[in-house]
């Protein structure tokens, strides 16, 4: 029997719809441990219970990642440095056996150490450093301190700042703005800090984190929101900081890849964080379906950038 050009392609004609292309997590924001010796009204991803991943089972996922594509990593919280150990060693596995692009962390800074720098600041390229106000009273207000009454929080970001930028790690300070700091003028403090990316909140309200005892918070920031003209109010105000970059709630909405204790990915389309299955038990493709990530939106709030640390001959420690 002679089969033809046209008899052997018709099944494929068929189907000739194309699958949609995998999703490729570029840049990853995972929550090893959701503990914290902060007390945020506006937190988040708050300590609801206190699991931390096996390293081993934690290097595992990061593999299946950066097979998948992931080029950046984040850690946030929780605080990272409650488990410094841990998260050095996170760092260090990715640069030296994934060579993954860009390591990032979000701290409060309250328990970062010198000693750690030295140790695994070479695997860092990104601390984050969290500060909302350079008024001591604004960050009692805001449960932005340690246990919620320490006075010393400003005194910390200034030092750790400094103890970064002298080991070639790039600084930048994450601010949420809430109903106590909007009319705040930071300009003067910004440009001492020099960071090379100044981010901006508008305080995000989620369901089962911060929305009171009713949706099963432990926080409530009902209070603390602001329109959308009193956060471009303060945008406004510090429009000479190059660094700035705004993010309203709108483009916050499905732009990160966040991923949680249990290496699941967490779904915000509906208000709350959803998580779906975890990539250690189905892969990285099969959790992603479960994400709810928008790639265009994590495009236009900026998602890619120079993210990696200054380049070799300044570190000379
Ligand atoms: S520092 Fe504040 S916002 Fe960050 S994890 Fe701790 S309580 Fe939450």
């Amino acid at each position: 029997m002679v089969f033809s050009w046209l008899d052997i392609s018709i099944p494929f004609l068929t189907h000739s719809v194309p699958a949609a292309p995998p999703l490729v997590p570029i840049s990853v924001n995972w929550f090893p441990s959701r503990v914290c010796n902060y007390q945020c009204h506006f937190c988040f991803h708050t300590n609801t219970n206190d699991f931390v991943l096996p390293l081993e089972e934690a290097k595992r996922g990061l593999r299946l990642l950066a097979d998948a594509g992931m080029k950046k990593l984040n850690i946030s919280g929780g605080e990272p440095f409650l488990q410094p150990r841990y998260i050095g060693e996170v760092f260090k596995y990715c640069k030296e056996e994934l060579a993954i692009e860009a390591c990032s962390v979000v701290s409060n800074s309250s328990k970062v150490t010198e000693k750690w720098l030295d140790t695994y600041g070479q695997y860092l390229d990104v601390m984050a450093i969290s500060c909302d106000s350079f008024d001591p009273e604004t960050n009692i207000k805001q449960g932005r301190a340690e246990h919620a009454t320490s006075a010393t929080h400003i005194g910390t970001v200034f030092k750790v700042a400094q103890w970064v930028k002298d080991r070639g790690i790039k600084v930048k300070i994450n601010s949420v703005i809430t109903i106590n700091n909007w009319e705040e003028d930071m300009n003067d403090q910004i440009e001492e800090l020099a960071p090379f990316r100044w981010k901006v909140f508008q305080v995000l309200l989620l369901d089962a984190e911060n929305t009171g005892a009713a949706t099963g918070s432990l926080r409530d920031a009902r209070h603390l929101t602001i329109t959308r003209e009193q956060f471009q109010a303060f945008l406004d105000r510090h429009a000479s900081q190059t660094c700035l970059v705004p993010e309203d709630n709108e483009s916050m909405k499905d732009s990160y890849l966040n991923l949680d204790e249990e290496m699941r990915f967490l779904n915000c389309q509906d208000g709350r964080k959803q998580p779906g299955r975890s990539l250690l038990k189905v892969g990285v493709q099969a959790s992603l379906l479960d994400s709810g990530f928008d790639e265009k939106a994590f495009l236009n709030r900026g998602g890619i950038f120079d993210w990696k640390r200054e380049a070799p001959e300044s570190l000379e420690w």
